[in-house]
């Protein structure tokens, strides 16, 4: 009998947990932004491969997902995808984000059959060892291995570290022409397998989240308008741009097409709270805190004025970070463009930069969305940023 009391008790409270835990899941749902079906798409994007200059089929995705939020959609002859709404309208605002990712050129083939690769992009060379690739070839994609010396038969005395000089690709031949009747040259691209998660329910976690999560993010503010019946009284220029990670390319050319009134870059940042990282050089920013809001001189003061109000006006947490001469983002591209275009940028705090495992934090994805949105629905047609606030 106590048994069985215990166990009736033992199951009510187990009860009543679930649905608390129900309840509160409730809560966040009807609060966080990215939705079940928002996320399917992010999942799919982050695991499609988008090497810089071969960003092809991922813009594809991302067009075919913003299609129904905007008017009108064009790319670019080099691939930025663009989403319109309000085509015809003279004042333009554009929020952008770049498509991508940083992988690998095959540079050199050995007679053995194996193979030394360059970068494209900041890849890099200290993550390599032991990491599956795909190499991307007409024939198809084809599986291989950054090979690297067991520890048995490394010197122990003196480590050799990993350089672009001694890490090599192993996909399973034993010559040149082994290799090349794979479909594999010198110019293949070289991508990593490692695909999408969610770490402890807080963390999107991913290659290339660098900045494949700002286009998903612009393409949710676009979302978020038309189910919003939002009406905009300027023309919104939502730009995926090709081409950043090898020196804001992709933006550089966009920016003459569309010739912008005013540009709202979204990119990611450095969280600087795990070990190795001097806060003194590199700031302090965490994953969690909100999106991080920067001082530069390629950030227009006024619009920066504007994305601070917005933030404190709509109680989204936010930090701050200054940066010496470049932003290293597109958004220099966009300023010191047509004769210089008030731009801004709003950062996406996130932790191992360039690596497999790249990790953003849910709430601050909700929070970068909600900033830019909101931003939006406070800029007014044909705002002079001159005089705002004066
Ligand atoms: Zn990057």
């Amino acid at each position: 009998m106590v048994k069985h009391l215990i166990s009736l008790c033992k199951n009510t409270i187990f009860h009543k947990k679930t649905s608390m835990a129900n309840k509160k899941q409730n809560k966040k749902d009807n609060k966080s932004v990215v939705n079940s079906k928002s996320l399917e798409f992010l999942e799919s994007y982050i695991n499609n491969p988008s090497p810089t200059s071969y960003e092809w089929s991922g813009q594809r995705m991302w067009l075919d997902y913003i299609n129904p939020y905007v008017d009108e959609t064009f790319v670019d002859h080099y691939g930025t995808a663009v989403g319109v709404v309000n085509p015809d309208a003279p004042y333009k605002v554009v929020i952008e984000a770049h498509a991508d990712e940083i992988s690998w050129y095959v540079n050199y083939i050995t007679k053995e059959g194996l193979i030394y690769v360059i970068r494209n992009g900041g890849s890099d060379h200290q993550i390599a060892p032991s990491k599956k690739v795909h190499i991307h070839t007409e024939k198809g994609i084809v599986d291989g291995v950054f090979g690297w010396p067991a520890i048995h038969t490394r010197s122990g005395e003196k480590e050799e570290g990993p350089t672009l000089k001694n890490i090599f690709i192993d996909c399973g031949c034993t010559s040149k022409e082994e290799v090349e009747e794979l479909g594999i040259h010198v110019g293949s691209v070289v991508t990593y397998q490692d695909e999408f998660m969610v770490l402890n329910d807080r963390y999107y976690v991913g290659r290339a989240l660098d900045n494949r999560v700002g286009g998903f993010m612009i393409a949710e503010v676009a979302r978020l308008l038309k189910d919003n019946k939002k009406k905009l009284p300027f023309g919104l220029y939502i730009v995926n741009a090709v081409q950043e990670e090898v020196g804001l390319r992709g933006a550089e050319m966009i920016t003459e097409k569309i010739k912008p009134n005013v540009a709202i870059v979204t990119d990611v940042t450095h969280d600087t709270q795990t070990p190795m990282i001097n806060k003194i050089t590199q700031g302090d920013l965490s994953c969690g805190k909100g999106p991080v809001l920067s001082y530069a001189p390629a950030v227009q003061i006024n619009l920066n004025k504007l994305l601070f109000e917005v933030a404190k006006n709509n109680d989204i947490p936010f930090q701050r970070q200054a940066s010496s001469r470049f932003t290293g983002t597109d958004t220099d591209a966009f300023a010191y463009s047509n004769g210089g275009v008030p731009s801004a940028l709003i950062s996406l705090p996130l932790r191992y930069m360039h690596t497999t495992v790249e990790m953003v934090h849910k709430e601050d994805v909700d929070n970068v969305i909600l900033l830019i949105y909101n931003a939006l629905l406070n800029i007014k047609d044909g705002q002079d940023f001159r005089t705002f606030n004066q």
